[in-house]
């Protein structure tokens, strides 16, 4: 569906276009309209599927404009990282309500300044349930006009056990509000809290998998007919993946390639189906071990294989298959973990990409192949985010 069927206004529209959506995902469709309507509603999808937008949306939609009300949204999240994930989001889709005043607050940073935001007229607040159980003691958080609390990852916040201070704060919000979770499983305790504390709420299961991940950045870069191996070679001494990954859709090409690299003195090794079982078993505990960090491979060698701390993943060829793209991708950003996916596209290649980014529902950003100025300002920024760390 588009968004432009869900019936919103006009600079929701324009915001969704400039961060490059173009069709809701099937959570959004759904739960889109229900939350307009100020319905309880309790939405089940997988990570990834895009429910941020399906409750960050409606959420911007329902502030009053120029309303002195105070805090009207309320979004509980599990980690400081989601909160601050989501508030970044609703950030964006209201770029053009500037009468949307999100606001997140999260443990291990500074009281004074979240609360001088919300003094500022927050309207929406996204906070993990601790830090907001803080704010509601010090009265500097008031709930009193609340329209809508949404709970996201309702059962990690569960799992992690926040049930107590989410209960506290349900006790604190009006009775007459909106009551929205969001989860990727259901089991007996989300149902429980549905029960307890949602009126009669409209359930919205969407069993579709994830597309991609949100955790793995997402680029492209357009390379001269022929500079391919030279391209690959810039990113990875401009970005030093710890362990890559690189896919081919031949043989012929990972061989090919394996030896330009290792003639540079990259720590790199094929890994195709023609070689040696023995010799497959001894790439990979290489690259296991990190002697070997980037790992060339075709789709079929590659299968099934799970190494722990993949940074990188590169699409040398484009996938022959869509799906085969979230599978290399896959690779990267696990665990919590985030990734970089960057592909190489010659030519009328960029043709193919579009038609991947639009079946995986994802958005690949075009970025220019590094200058040698630009290898040294990634390593300063680098450094400073290990610094930083
Ligand atoms: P979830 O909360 O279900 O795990 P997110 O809301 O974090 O998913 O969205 C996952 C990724 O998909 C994010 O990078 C987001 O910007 C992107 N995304 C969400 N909705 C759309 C859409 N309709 N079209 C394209 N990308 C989308
Ligand atoms: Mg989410």
């Amino acid at each position: 569906m588009l968004f432009n069927e869900l019936n919103l206004p006009e600079e929701i529209l324009r915001a969704v276009e400039d961060m490059g959506f173009s069709e809701a995902t099937e959570i959004q469709s759904k739960a889109i309209p229900v939350m307009l309507e100020g319905k309880d509603l309790v939405g089940k999808s997988n990570t990834g599927t895009g429910k941020t937008a399906a409750f960050g949306i409606p959420a911007a939609v329902s502030v009053t404009r120029g309303g002195k009300n105070g805090v009207e949204v309320l979004i509980l999240c599990p980690t400081r990282e989601l909160a601050m994930q989501a508030c970044k989001e609703i950030e964006k889709f209201s770029a053009y309500m500037p009468w949307v005043k999100p606001c997140a607050v999260y443990g291990g940073a500074a009281m004074d300044k979240q609360i001088s935001e919300l003094r500022r007229g927050a309207n929406i607040v996204v906070g993990t349930p601790g830090r907001v159980m803080d704010h509601i003691g010090r009265k500097t958080l008031k709930l009193e006009n609340l329209r809508t609390i949404v709970l996201d990852e309702a059962d990690e916040m569960l799992n992690m056990g926040f049930r107590e201070d989410i209960e506290t704060i349900l006790s604190f919000v009006p009775e007459e509000r909106q009551t929205v979770l969001f989860s990727a499983t259901m089991p007996p305790p989300i149902m429980a809290i549905t029960k307890e504390y949602q009126n009669d709420p409209v359930v919205i299961k969407v069993e579709s998998k994830a597309r991609t991940v949100d955790t793995i950045e997402q680029k492209y870069f357009e390379v001269p007919m022929g500079r391919k191996t030279d391209a690959l070679k810039l990113l990875l001494i401009a970005y030093e993946p710890k362990l890559s990954m690189v896919f081919c859709n031949t043989k012929k090409m990972v061989d090919e390639l394996t030896e330009a690299l290792v003639s540079k003195g990259f720590k790199a090794a094929g890994l195709h189906g023609d070689m040696k079982q023995a010799s497959r078993t001894q790439v990979l505990s290489a690259f296991k071990s990190g002697s070997i960090n980037v790992l060339i491979a075709t789709d079929v060698a590659a299968r099934g294989i799970d190494v722990e701390g993949v940074d990188c993943v590169f699409n040398y060829d484009l996938p022959q298959d869509n799906e085969y793209y979230i599978h290399r991708i896959g690779r990267t950003g696990r665990a919590g973990r985030t990734g970089r996916a960057f592909t190489l596209v010659v030519g009328k290649e960029i043709y193919k990409l579009k038609d991947i980014q639009r079946y995986c529902k994802t958005k690949i950003r075009r970025q220019p192949i590094p200058s040698v100025n630009d290898v040294a300002a990634i390593k300063v920024e680098k450094l400073l985010e290990q610094a930083g760390e």
